[in-house]
C-alpha cells in the first residue's frame, strides 16, 4: 500500500529523472537500458516491480531525450577533477586570481531577472579564476536614485546567493570624478557647452561642432567653474572633445558631466555637478583594477567611447565583452512599463509575483538556484534572449520538486460521506519519507474536486492514500478491491480541512496592454497540516501543482 501512493511514484519518477538527466547532459541523449541500471542500482527496493519501473523509466527518457542541448546542459555531473571551470566559456586574456569583474547597477529600481543574469555571469567568471567581484551602485543620478533601492539590490542579490568581495558606491568617489574632469579640460579633452538642447542635437546629427568647443583650456576651467556654482541646471554641461565626424554617434562630442539639482540619496547637496553614465563607469572600472568589464549589447556602441575615454586620461583599458540581455516574455522589466501600474494601484509594490523582479519571483516560490541555472543554461550569447516563463519554471520544478511538502487541495468541493474507513490515514509529507506527519481524518465526510464526482459516483476510484472506494446505494463511498486502473483521487476532511486563498498570478501583460486578469485569488480547501508548515514552506498541491505559503491563510501558486 504505502509503495502506492501518488507521493512514492512521484518520488520515483523524480529519482528516474535526475539519473536521466544527468546521463543525457553527459552523453547527449540517453537511454531506457542505462537509466533502469543506474536506478536499481541505488534503489534496490524497486526490483520487485521492474515491469512497472520500466514504463516510467521508458516515459521520463523519451521526454528527457526530447530537452534542448542547451537545456541539458545545467544537469551535468560535477567532474571532481576538472580544473576550477564553469558553465561559461574561457575568459580571454584570464590569469587565475587575477580576474576583477563588476556588477553595476544603478540604484533605481528593483532588481530583476535581466540583473541576476548580469550579476551570476559575472560571480561566475570571478569564482571560476579565483578572483574578485565588485558591487558598484552606479548612483550619479540622483533625481532617479533612492535609498529603498539600494537596499533592495543589497538583499535581494545575496538571496540569489551572489558574493561580492568589494561594495561600494560610484558617488563614493565624486571628488575622483570631478579631478578626472579638470583633467580632461587641461588636456584639450573636455570643453563647457551652453549650447542648448535642441541645437546641441542638430549639430551632432549634422555632424558639426559648436562654438563652445572652440574654447580653450583656461576659458573651459572657468566656465566649469561657473557649472559647479553658478549655472543652472541645463544651461551648461561638460562635453567629451570626441569625434562630430565619426559614424559612431556616441563619439560625437557626448556628454561626461551635466547639472542636477536634486538631493542625492547618500550624499545630500553636496554636489550638483554628476557625471554620466560613460564618463563614471571607463574611469570607476579603470581605477577599481576591473579586468574583465562586461555589458549588455545595448552598450556595444559605447566600447569606443569607453576606451577612447581611459585613454585621454592615461588609464589602464580593461576588457570588455559585451552578452546579451534577458527577459521574460510577456514579464516586462522596463521602468517604463512597470511605474504606471504601480502608481495607479494595478500592482501593490515590487514584489508583486507578477513582476519579473527578484522578490517577486522569490515570493512565487521560484529559487535562487533555479534562477542560477536557469542563466548559466542559456550561456554567453549574443543575442538578446526572451524566455518563456516556462522555461525558469522547468528548472524551479526540479528544484523543489524533492523539498515540497505534498498536500491534498480542493478548489472546486463536492461533498461525499466515507463509510468503514478507519478514523485517520496517516501520509508523508515529502516522497519517499518515512515520516508520515499528516494526518488525515476519514471519519465523517470528504470533499473532492466537483470535476472528480462523476468518477466516484459511477465506479471504483482510488481516494489516495486511502484506496479504493466504490458508492453504496445510499451515497455513501465504501472501501472496495483494489483497481489498478481505477483513477486517483485526492481529497480533504470536509470538517477539518482550512479555507485558503490560492493567489494566481499570469503575466500581467498581453502584448503591451495590461491584463486586468492577471492576478485572480482561488478560495481552496486544504488539509489541516498546512496549518503546520512554517511560512513560506514550498508545497506540492498534489494533481494541481506548486505553491508557496505566505501566511496562515495565502499561499501564491508558483508553476505546475
Ligand atoms: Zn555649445
Amino acid at each position: 500500500m504505502e509503495d502506492d501512493t501518488p507521493e512514492a511514484r512521484e518520488g520515483i519518477i523524480s529519482d528516474i529523472r535526475r539519473i536521466a538527466l544527468a546521463s543525457a547532459a553527459t552523453h547527449g541523449s540517453t537511454t531506457a537500458r542505462i537509466v533502469t541500471a543506474k536506478l536499481l542500482g541505488t534503489r534496490p527496493d524497486l526490483r520487485r516491480r521492474a515491469a512497472e519501473v520500466a514504463h516510467m523509466v521508458e516515459e521520463v527518457v523519451s521526454e528527457v531525450n526530447a530537452m534542448d542541448p542547451a537545456d541539458l546542459a545545467a544537469f551535468r555531473p560535477e567532474q571532481k577533477k576538472a580544473p576550477p571551470r564553469g558553465p561559461l566559456p574561457e575568459l580571454p586574456g584570464a590569469e587565475p586570481g587575477g580576474v576583477v569583474t563588476r556588477f553595476p547597477p544603478e540604484p533605481n529600481g528593483y532588481p530583476h531577472i535581466g540583473h541576476a543574469k548580469a550579476a551570476v555571469i559575472n560571480h561566475e567568471y570571478a569564482r571560476m579564476y579565483g578572483g574578485r567581484l565588485i558591487l558598484r551602485m552606479d548612483d550619479t543620478n540622483p533625481a532617479a536614485e533612492r535609498l529603498e533601492f539600494y537596499a533592495a539590490i543589497k538583499v535581494d542579490l545575496e538571496w540569489l546567493g551572489i558574493r561580492f568581495d568589494t561594495i561600494k558606491n560610484t558617488s563614493d568617489d565624486m571628488d575622483i570624478l570631478h579631478q578626472k574632469a579638470a583633467e580632461l579640460i587641461h588636456r584639450g579633452r573636455a570643453y563647457v557647452c551652453t549650447c542648448d538642447r535642441q541645437r546641441s542635437s542638430e549639430n551632432r546629427r549634422a555632424m558639426v561642432s559648436c562654438e563652445c568647443s572652440r574654447l580653450n583650456p583656461e576659458q573651459n576651467h572657468s566656465r566649469w567653474t561657473r557649472m559647479r556654482t553658478k549655472y543652472k541646471s541645463g544651461e551648461a554641461v561638460l562635453r567629451y572633445r570626441g569625434d562630430m565626424k565619426s559614424p559612431n554617434t556616441t563619439m560625437r562630442d557626448p556628454v561626461l558631466f551635466r547639472i542636477i539639482d536634486e538631493r542625492h540619496p547618500l550624499l545630500g547637496d553636496k554636489y550638483r555637478t554628476w557625471p554620466s553614465y560613460d564618463l563614471a563607469i571607463a574611469v570607476e572600472d579603470s581605477i577599481d583594477g576591473v579586468t574583465h568589464a562586461f555589458r549588455s549589447k545595448e552598450y556595444e556602441m559605447r566600447n569606443e567611447l569607453y576606451h577612447s575615454i581611459q585613454e585621454s586620461l592615461d588609464l589602464r583599458k580593461p576588457r570588455i565583452d559585451v552578452f546579451s540581455r534577458l527577459s521574460l516574455r510577456d514579464m516586462p522589466v522596463s521602468k517604463r512599463l512597470i511605474r504606471p501600474l504601480l502608481e495607479r494601484g494595478h500592482i501593490a509594490g515590487y514584489d508583486d509575483p507578477r513582476l519579473p523582479t527578484l522578490s517577486g519571483l522569490r515570493r512565487r516560490g521560484i529559487t535562487p538556484e533555479a534562477i542560477r541555472k536557469f542563466v548559466l543554461s542559456l550561456g554567453f550569447t549574443k543575442s538578446d534572449t526572451v524566455a518563456p516563463f516556462e522555461s525558469l519554471e522547468s528548472f524551479n520544478r526540479t528544484v523543489v520538486d524533492p523539498r515540497s511538502v505534498r498536500l491534498h487541495m480542493v478548489n472546486d468541493p463536492a461533498r461525499f460521506s466515507l463509510r468503514g474507513m478507519p478514523d485517520v490515514v496517516r501520509l508523508p509529507a515529502l516522497p519517499g519519507s518515512e515520516k508520515t506527519p499528516r494526518a488525515l481524518d476519514c471519519s465523517g465526510d470528504i470533499l473532492v474536486e466537483s470535476g472528480d464526482a462523476p468518477a466516484l459516483r459511477e465506479g471504483v476510484a482510488r481516494l489516495l492514500g486511502l484506496g479504493c472506494v466504490r458508492m453504496a446505494s445510499d451515497g455513501a463511498l465504501e472501501r472496495t478491491e483494489d483497481q489498478k486502473t481505477a483513477p486517483g483521487i485526492h481529497w480533504v476532511p470536509a470538517a477539518r480541512s482550512l479555507a485558503v486563498s490560492l493567489v494566481v498570478a499570469k503575466p500581467p501583460f498581453r502584448g503591451e496592454e495590461f491584463d486586468e486578469g492577471s492576478l485572480t485569488a482561488v478560495d481552496c480547501r486544504v488539509e489541516p497540516y498546512y496549518a503546520e508548515l512554517p511560512d513560506y514552506a514550498m508545497i506540492q498541491f498534489v494533481r494541481f501543482g506548486y505553491a508557496r505559503k505566505e501566511s496562515a491563510r495565502q499561499a501564491i501558486f508558483a508553476h505546475k
